[in-house]
């Protein structure tokens, strides 16, 4: 029902009650102010026991343009304010928008440029199919942590120069905590991160926050849709052909992509470098560990033997080699033909 009609309605049954007229109801109606929304509502028992709202759904006018950063909601006076969020800004490109744009965005872009597209007959869409972890564990660090969150001002400025580096500067800190948090050592993941983003989960469903503006509702809706998806990875399901689909997600893909990320800023080696440690070993890099600032503290390598079947002649990474080793031991990459 409109307001236009809730009013007419209102008017009409207040004519009928105090024996005025219809103009005359609608006139008093519309001098007297309406009720403070804040103002709290002793709901009548009947609408108590059907859990019904005690007032009916007002509708608020939201500015036509977006605001400005520092918008204080003086220059548009009866209507909300539209914060700026990266869809906003038109003529740029559409992958920084997308880079720029939490939870969803950021991580479909992240998987975009560092998983490499799935061959014909290969397997790795599953890694592609990550990309709603990652964008889960964004939404759950900038909820749980609002210092990480990029401040609207600067990425904006970065979103308006159609500059994806710049970006990539502001998103830096929700990227390094999120590398720092993820991991492919399984004992951290079933130990500790999976219980932790299961907690945020849980706190998800049964989060009753007014949510405050028709963005953050916007927010809540697509972070609902993620836990819906963690749920679903971790239920055992039947899938199109019948057989039964083994749960759960390749958690260890978006570690790779976001030390591939951080690499490309602060240089180290990157997911899959093959490099020489000091003691002469060769190695390659599955992991790398951050600390506050800067290139990786740490690697986590596994050593490269000689093939010993079809592959003689070739370096492979050994199977049960598992190391963690600072980055000071290692040498430099590996010169040799994979
Ligand atoms: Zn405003």
């Amino acid at each position: 029902m409109t307001t236009d009609k809730q009013f007419k309605r209102a008017a009409r049954e207040l004519a009928e009650r105090d024996g005025i007229s219809y103009t005359a109801a609608r006139r008093r109606l519309a001098a007297t102010p309406e009720p403070d929304v804040s103002a709290s509502l002793t709901p009548d028992l009947a609408a108590a026991e059907t859990g019904q709202e005690p007032t009916p759904p007002r509708i608020y006018p939201v500015t036509r343009t977006v605001c400005a950063t520092e918008c204080d909601g003086t220059t548009h006076p009866g209507a909300l304010c539209r914060p700026w969020r990266p869809e906003d800004s038109k003529h740029v490109r559409y992958e920084v928008r997308r880079a720029a744009q939490l939870p969803n965005g950021r991580a479909g872009e992240i998987c975009h440029r560092f998983e490499p597209p799935a061959q014909p007959y290969s397997n790795n869409f599953f890694a592609r199919d990550a990309t709603w972890l990652l964008a889960l564990v964004y939404a759950m660090l900038t909820d749980q942590r609002p210092e990480l969150r990029p401040g609207r001002a600067e990425l904006r400025q970065a979103v308006d120069a159609d500059d994806q580096a710049a970006v990539d500067v502001v998103m830096e800190p929700l990227d390094r905590a999120a590398a720092r948090l993820l991991t492919k050592v399984p004992e951290r993941w079933w130990g500790e991160v999976k219980p932790q983003l299961q907690e945020y989960a849980d706190f998800v469903d049964t989060d009753d926050r007014e949510p405050l503006t028709w963005q953050e509702a916007d927010d809540r809706h697509a972070v609902g849709r993620l836990v819906d998806q963690w749920r679903r990875a971790w239920t055992e399901s039947r899938n199109y052909n019948g057989y039964m689909e083994a749960p759960g997600v390749l958690w260890l893909a978006p570690k790779g992509w976001l030390d591939d990320l951080l690499v490309e800023q602060h240089g180290g080696h990157g997911d899959g470098a093959r490099v020489r440690l000091t003691d002469g070993r060769p190695a390659i890099v599955y992991a790398a560990e951050w600390s506050e600032a800067g290139a990786p503290v740490a690697y986590r390598i596994r050593e490269l033997e000689p093939g010993r079947h079809g592959n003689i002649g070739k370096l492979v990474p050994s199977f049960t080699s598992d190391e963690l080793v600072s980055r000071d031991q290692v040498a430099g990459e590996l010169n040799d033909v994979a």
